[in-house]
């Protein structure tokens, strides 16, 4: 029997890690990997301080408190869909 296997699959640890948004680091460039500048829109100034999520090695990836906010809101609708689906 090998049902159980499924539980401990390591394709699914951005359930085990909060629900933090994972960035592919190859997607991102470089000023973006180190927080220079926003990982969505690329703003540089101001300064990107928010953090938006992280990168697979967990370092962290920050945005523009308007991406910010859009990630939040984005976060919380795929929760309340989560919780519908749950009902
Ligand atoms: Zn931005």
């Amino acid at each position: 029997m090998s049902g159980l296997s499924t539980m401990c699959d390591r394709g699914t640890t951005a359930a085990e890690s909060g629900d933090d948004e994972v960035f592919d680091p190859g997607s991102l460039t470089k000023a973006q990997v180190m927080g220079d500048a926003c990982a969505v829109c690329h703003t540089r100034w101001p300064r990107p301080r928010d953090p938006l999520g992280e990168l697979p090695d967990g370092t962290e990836v920050y945005g523009c408190a308007e991406c910010a906010e859009i990630a939040a809101d984005h976060r919380r609708a795929s929760m309340f869909d989560h919780m519908f689906a749950a009902h």
